[in-house]
């Protein structure tokens, strides 16, 4: 098999050939590139020392040289290359306790997760498979190399990898490696939240979202999602839905294109169904207030896996909007934009599609043709440059103070008061006449 290498990844393995050193690319890079997929990175193994690799290469940087990583400089471009190595023992389920450096590729190969990601290349040796990661790729499967269950001990981040590899790629799990998972699915608690994010957003932000029904299944998710596994197991019994509320979850997901905070606003829109759900005397269910409480819900959620504050801010505006519905008139459709936030548009439009896709066939063409109407309304506000908000009204906190208002919290409430009048009637979006109008009626 012939792999075609990207010049300045040949260029690397050459130097580190003609110092007498062996390299190959390796791992994610030759999966991807033999099933036609573009490689986010070049990864090359080496049976040189960092520091040998460091005295071959100009322009280098130690990425992570107690792993036997370092990042080789092409350019602008960056290239790791690491050590072979093999892990030595395993202290706890997350750190090797120390990297033995050995000379030998195939012991390199054999500490890898997967087999489909076990594989290395030079143009020289060819394609090196020696636990028949291509039989794998073809047949479509995640599976461990060696015994799962050590695998896993070694390191549980990587039953979550099976699953977001599984996703990515539309593979399926072996039925061992899948045992393992769901024996062992217990050992991710000892797993730092930063790595399972991580993994969780490659998931979600996949091909195969709906590989959170694997999250969920094999017991991943009651220790990494608890929240999810309470979605998955709660009916709703409601004429605008057919499946329970994890299954619309992942429905949804599916619906929507694989942007990061949409996938997760997905996820988490319903979050706080179970909590907010009453019956009526038709055995009929309600979700009253779930979208506030949801935003809630997914906030600690999101903190407790470690994202970044304006993902959170992001992911839990989407969420307490996501049922919002103005009448579709002019003056409520400003108001709305201005209540759940001019960032939310126009993401919110493909939010309430998702929803909507993911629901019952009852009343859905209406439900979609509201949001299309909406999102029409939306376009024209904007295309008139109608104010939305404090920072479009024509009078600011200066104009007041300059009119003899004390600096203070008194000039927040007179701009909120100018702005509720201006959303009712646009034309009034003018300095004087707002000025006029506020200190005639509090003469
Ligand atoms: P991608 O970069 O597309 O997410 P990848 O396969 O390149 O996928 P990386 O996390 O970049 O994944 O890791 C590169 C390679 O290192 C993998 O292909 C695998 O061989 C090895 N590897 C990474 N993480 C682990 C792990 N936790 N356990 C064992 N091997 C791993
Ligand atoms: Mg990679």
């Amino acid at each position: 098999m012939k792999i075609e290498l990207p010049e300045k990844v040949k260029t690397v393995i050459g130097e580190l050939k003609a110092h007498g050193y062996d390299a190959y690319a390796v791992g994610g890079c030759i999966r991807d590139s033999i099933l036609g997929r573009t490689p986010g990175d070049w990864d090359i193994t080496t049976s040189a020392k960092p520091q040998q690799v460091k005295a071959i290469f100009p322009r280098t940087v130690d990425t992570g040289i107690q792993h036997g990583t370092v990042t080789v400089l092409m350019d602008k471009e960056g290239f790791e290359v690491t050590t072979y190595r093999i892990d030595g023992e395993y202290e706890d389920a997350r750190h090797p306790k120390d990297v033995i450096f050995t000379s030998n590729l195939l012991e390199d190969l054999k500490r890898r997760d997967f087999t489909i990601n076990a594989m290395a290349y030079n143009d020289e040796t060819g394609l090196v498979d020696a636990f028949d990661g291509i039989a794998d790729l073809k047949a479509k499967r995640i599976r461990c190399v060696g015994e799962p269950t050590e695998r896993f001990t070694e390191d549980a981040l990587r039953m979550m990898r099976a699953v977001r590899f599984a996703a990515q790629l539309g593979f399926t799990i072996e039925d061992a490696t899948r045992q393992a998972i769901c024996d062992m699915a217990e050992n991710l608690s000892k797993i730092s939240a930063e790595r399972i994010q991580v993994e969780l957003v490659k998931l979600v932000t996949s091909d195969h979202p709906e590989e959170m029904k694997t999250i969920y299944d094999t017991g991943i998710a009651a220790v990494i999602l608890p929240e999810f596994c309470t979605m998955m197991e709660t009916e709703q019994h409601n004429p605008h839905h057919i499946y329970t509320v994890g299954v619309h979850t992942i429905r949804s997901m599916q619906e929507i294109r694989a942007d990061r905070v949409l996938r997760l606003t997905m996820l988490f829109h319903d979050v706080a169904k179970p909590v907010c759900r009453t019956e009526d005397e038709n055995g009929i269910h309600h979700f009253h207030g779930h979208p506030e409480v949801g935003a809630e819900m997914a906030r600690k959620i999101l903190r407790r896996l470690k994202f970044d504050n304006d993902t959170i801010r992001k992911v839990t505006a989407l969420i307490r909007a996501h049922d919002d519905r103005p009448p579709l008139k002019g003056r409520a459709v400003r108001r709305a934009i201005f209540r759940n936030g001019t960032e939310q548009y126009p993401e919110l439009f493909e939010v309430k599609r998702a929803d909507i896709l993911a629901q019952s066939s009852f009343l859905q063409q209406e439900k979609l043709l509201y949001v299309d109407r909406y999102e029409h309304m939306y376009r024209q506000i904007i295309e008139k440059h109608q104010c939305l908000s404090l920072k479009d009204l024509a009078v600011n906190g200066s104009d007041l103070i300059a009119r003899g208002i004390q600096p203070g919290k008194e000039i927040g409430v007179i701009l909120h008061a100018m702005l509720e009048q201006v959303l009712e009637d646009p034309k009034l979006n003018e300095k004087e006449a707002l000025l006029d109008w506020y200190f005639n009626s509090n003469k």
